[in-house]
């Protein structure tokens, strides 16, 4: 048994990581223009410790691509929906939710997961709301946010941020510490 459990230990000591990402961040062609947002330093340094696994919560909920770009909205409502930009249909907010309901498992095996910024869906913090007047950033994205009311202690992180060196370093260090 002893034996048996440190060969385990060894085991995943030698293995990568297990960190989710957006998948436009490792360059794959997902976004609503058919775009991706590449992210080199994630890719090559850190994909050499993490397990990056890609997830795109939009071709989920079966959003093609290309597609109408979507945001977050109150207008006239004090609830906040994800909503194409030109359109107050469809409303993508509760299956962007049941998305990350669905990757509860998946989830519960990750030290971490990178997000990419801005995004309605992905974003972290500082979401553009749209409203009447003036967008505000003061919102996380639908998925995301429900993934991390699931899981409050999972290490999470934007791209943009990465490149903070003390964020970085902050960042990484939680995910070690999640993987111990
Ligand atoms: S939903 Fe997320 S993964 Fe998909 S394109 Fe938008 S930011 Fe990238």
């Amino acid at each position: 048994m002893i034996a048996e459990e440190t060969s385990e230990q060894i085991e995943q000591q030698n293995s990568k990581i297990p960190v989710g990402i957006s998948s436009c961040l490792l360059g794959e062609k997902v976004r609503y223009d058919g775009g991706h947002k590449n992210n080199s330093y994630i890719g090559k340094t850190l994909g050499q410790y993490f397990d990056l696994q890609a997830f795109c919560p939009e071709l989920d909920i079966g959003l093609g691509i290309p597609r109408k770009p979507i945001r977050l909205s109150r207008k006239g409502s004090d609830v906040i929906r994800c909503i194409p930009v030109d359109n107050p249909e469809p409303d993508f907010t509760d299956a962007l939710a049941k998305s990350a309901n669905e990757k509860r498992q998946w989830h519960s095996n990750l030290c971490g997961y990178i997000l990419k910024k801005d995004s309605p869906s992905c974003g972290m913090e500082r979401v553009k709301i749209w409203d009447d007047v003036m967008p505000i950033r003061e919102d996380v994205g639908i998925y995301a946010g429900k993934m991390m009311e699931n899981f409050p202690y999972l290490p999470v992180e934007e791209e943009g941020r990465l490149g903070d060196a003390v964020l970085r370093e902050n960042f990484i260090q939680r995910v070690f510490i999640m993987r111990r």
